[in-house]
């Protein structure tokens, strides 16, 4: 069962706490990506999920979003569009900056990365405050592609993120959740 799955992901993720500051509880999907089974089946979820939707491109947030993000835009047999921290894109781009606990960030995409009316799914590791997929959900938007859903493996459903990006209409989906 659904609940099941999202059981034994949970038990594949690595919880580190006070990392990377103090009160912190750093979710570490890389214990997941080793058992060679959960990354599999992980990857088959989202497959299942999006394979009938004709999807066109795949687009992953850096870092995280890239390791799931272009596995399943290759098995879709859509494109993978980067959607990168600033400064690392070489072409024209977009970008949009957005609240951090401290300070801001900045993300960037290729402003040739798609077709008008593309359906893009938009992928990341985990959702917190829902700050950075909501940025880059703009810039997508911005180049006139259709965002299918965003998804990520984790959702934390308390920093209302998910919420967030809900509340703009945007499809959400999470394989799992800590509350
Ligand atoms: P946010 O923009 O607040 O939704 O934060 C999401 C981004 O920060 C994702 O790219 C995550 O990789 C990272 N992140 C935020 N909180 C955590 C956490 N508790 N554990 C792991 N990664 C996190």
């Amino acid at each position: 069962s659904e609940q099941y799955f999202s059981d034994v992901v949970k038990k594949a993720i690595r919880t580190v706490p006070n990392w990377p500051e103090e009160g912190v509880m750093f979710r570490d999907i890389t214990t997941a990506l080793q058992d060679r089974t959960v990354f599999r089946k992980l990857i088959d979820a989202f497959i299942h999920r999006y394979h009938h939707l004709s999807i066109d491109a795949v687009a992953g947030v850096d870092a995280r979003g890239f390791i799931i993000g272009s596995v399943l835009a290759y098995e879709l047999n859509a494109s993978f569009v980067p959607i990168r921290k600033k400064g690392k894109l070489p072409f024209d781009t977009v970008s949009e900056s957005y609240e951090l606990e401290y300070g801001r960030a900045e993300v960037e995409i290729h402003k040739d990365a798609f077709q008008q009316g593309d359906k893009v799914i938009l992928v990341d590791d985990l959702i917190a405050t829902g700050g950075t997929l909501l940025a880059a959900s703009s810039l997508i938007e911005r180049l006139g592609a259709d965002i299918i859903e965003a998804a990520a493996i984790i959702d934390l459903p308390d920093l209302g993120g998910s919420k967030k990006l809900r509340d703009k209409g945007l499809a959400v989906y999470s394989v799992c959740e800590y509350a």
